[in-house]
């Protein structure tokens, strides 16, 4: 299918979902985003983001905005005229999709993750360990799980992270149980246990806490992080504050502060976003996911521009064996192919960034729903089993990938706090399989 098309119908769900209805937090708020329709016309959508706006699909000939107040002000006076398009889509048939048991039903809180992780780390003392990356703008931890069974030794470090998008609630859940998974069944699987034994692998469920927080208890369709901009709107879109090309322009990210993608002040400007970063720059990770929902897709760098990445080829070869191990579990297919060519362009988020600064793989894996419409970012609480089962051989595949070739440093003096120092310079092993760092070009 025609990535556009498929991106259309993704954002179908969307549009589907936030027109369900029941089950998707408190009612609806004077001052929340609503959708509204205009019919398309060249050059249109490049307009409409540079006035701060966030024009998320185009569809049948019409483009639909989810827009702020001010948003509606500002296209009333630019002479656009819009339709509102909240409630006409609305059907019993997708209403199902909104609902969830309790307020956050089968999906983590920012607390019952908090209580997940340390039991795990209580449970299986030799593989877990919990560190705290710092803390988010309301004072809630971010938080890292270190699956690895020897923990004293340099290894490969491969890192999954969920969650930078507070309403991809999903987006939690596969990390998380990534890390379930693998201390489960280090005893039991020679293949996780060989794994696990020659690699360090680093989950950070929820980059984003407080906004996923407000998603649960406020507004289920938030995306941003809460912090007050001071002009009376709230949140900076973490995913475009990251600081390689950041603000490379208007069309990949937005300088309004009412805007769904807007960037920051300035890259790394969020506690949240310097939490990863600070992370990141004292390791020595080697290839990273970062987990969104929803489109079925995985993508990398680069977002900023069309023009393929030095690495293209080689990212491209990993996607799509990382796809195809996708589709081999439930059949569901997952597209691929470079972030700004596939999706839609994007500046300042994290798998340029971690790319521009190390040259290694990084990818977004976009998770389901796709091409139907099943809830959008509201998947069933039912769903997140398979969706986790079917994205788990891709994540082992990385993890081995990793593994590759990698020649660890030489043992560290025994005074040395060693690997896991957090702060630890971190050291670019040139060696993986000619996955050389980028030296300057695109
Ligand atoms: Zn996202």
């Amino acid at each position: 299918m025609r990535p556009s098309l498929k991106i259309a119908l993704a954002w179908m769900a969307i549009l589907v979902a936030l027109t369900a209805g029941p089950g998707l937090g408190r009612p609806a708020d004077p001052s929340d985003p609503q959708i509204v329709s205009v019919p398309t016309a060249p050059g249109l959508a490049v307009r409409l983001r540079r006035m701060g706006l966030d024009p998320f699909a185009e569809w049948e000939g019409q483009i639909y905005i989810l827009a702020s107040p001010r948003g509606l002000a500002s296209l009333r006076s630019a002479g656009i005229s819009y339709a509102p398009e909240n409630g006409r889509l609305s059907s019993s048939r997708f209403a199902a999709a909104g609902s969830q048991g309790g307020l956050n039903g089968a999906y983590h809180s920012y607390k019952e993750l908090e209580s997940d992780l340390f039991a795990l780390e209580q449970q299986y003392p030799a593989l877990a360990k919990v560190y705290d990356l710092g803390l988010s703008l309301e004072g809630r931890h971010i938080y890292a799980l270190k699956i690895s069974a020897n923990p004293a030794r340099d290894e490969a470090e491969v890192l999954f992270l969920g969650c930078h998008h507070a309403r991809e609630w999903i987006s939690v859940e596969v990390p998380f149980l990534l890390g379930k998974y693998l201390v489960e069944n280090y005893g039991l699987d020679s293949d996780i246990q060989r794994l696990i034994d020659s690699s360090a692998v680093w989950i950070i469920p929820l980059v984003n806490p407080d906004g996923l927080e407000y998603s649960i208890q406020t507004y289920r369709y938030w995306r941003k992080n809460r912090r007050d901009t001071g002009d009376g709107s709230f949140g900076i879109d973490l995913n475009r504050n990251y600081g390689y090309q950041w603000g490379a322009d208007d069309d990949g990210s937005s300088p309004n502060p009412d805007s769904e993608v807007y960037r920051g002040p300035a890259a790394f400007s969020e506690p949240e976003t310097r939490a990863v970063r600070d992370f990141f720059l004292g390791r020595n990770i080697r290839a990273l996911v970062s987990y969104h929902s929803f489109a079925q897709t995985i993508i990398y760098p680069w977002g900023y521009t069309t023009v393929p990445a030095e690495k293209d080829a080689a990212m491209e070869a990993i996607a799509a064996h990382m796809a195809a191990l996708i589709q081999a579990v439930n059949g569901r297919t997952y597209s691929y192919g470079e972030s700004s060519r596939d999706m839609y362009l994007t500046n300042g988020d994290l798998t340029d960034w971690a790319y521009g600064v190390s040259g290694i793989p990084a990818y977004t894996i976009e998770l389901p729903p796709a091409d139907e419409i099943h809830g959008g970012f509201f998947n069933a609480e039912a769903d997140i089993a398979s969706i986790f089962s079917e994205n788990l051989p891709a994540m082992l595949y990385l993890i081995d990938w990793s593994i590759r070739d990698f020649r660890p440093a030489p043992p560290q003096d025994k005074n040395d706090p060693g690997r896991d120092a957090p702060g630890r310079p971190r050291r670019i092993i040139p060696s993986l399989l000619g996955w050389n760092p980028r030296s300057g070009g695109n």
